[in-house]
């Protein structure tokens, strides 16, 4: 058993009062890490759900003959290739529930088709060459002209003019990739 004096009596009732006070301070401060968390994690959330982005990449076949005019190498004879060209799109899945698109950036058929409508369907199985190129259509081929030398690099350039205001609202074009062969493709990353 303690026994206080008087002045160990108040030196006692101050030490009771002190960890009273710090106990009330350390169960606040949980009490405010708990509100703090909770917010912090509605607001990461919000975050998470602005920047809940999503690519879809669909791939496109098709022959195309080219000839590269002034070209130094085997380039400039007319010749073909199977080119694979890759769409990549990015948007935020539709979370509307009553939409038929729902859980969805952008339906595929819906990319297929203008991808169809506005490349694949002019450009295959045709022979483009520069438009300062002289070329005699003796076979009445399939032929395009084009303002720039139609390489792989150019072309590619040219189909994200083609398609980049073709895209519904909320999509963006972000990546074209085309093959020329196997083992060498150009790249567009926007
Ligand atoms: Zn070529």
């Amino acid at each position: 058993m303690w026994i206080f004096s008087g002045q160990s009596s108040k030196k006692a009732d101050g030490a009771k009062k002190m960890f009273l006070w710090l106990k009330i301070k350390k169960q606040s401060l949980r009490c405010f890490h708990t509100i703090g968390h909770a917010i912090y994690i509605q607001i990461k959330k919000k975050i998470y759900k602005l920047i809940m982005k999503v690519q879809l990449t669909k791939q496109f076949d098709f022959e195309m003959a080219h000839a590269l005019m002034n070209y130094d190498g085997h380039c400039k004879n007319i010749h073909g290739h199977s080119y694979k060209l890759y769409i990549t799109i990015e948007g935020e899945p539709n979370s509307d529930e009553t939409s038929s698109k729902c859980g969805m950036v952008m339906d595929f058929g819906d990319l297929k088709k203008i991808v169809y409508e506005n490349i694949i369907d002019k450009y295959d199985h045709a022979l483009v060459l520069n438009e300062k190129a002289v070329f005699e259509n003796s076979l009445n081929t399939k032929l395009i002209r084009t303002s720039f030398q139609p390489t792989c690099e150019n072309m590619l350039i040219y189909f994200y003019q083609i398609l980049n205001d073709k895209l519904p609202h909320g999509v963006r074009l972000c990546k074209l990739r085309m093959y020329e062969t196997a083992t060498s493709y150009a790249e567009l990353v926007l």
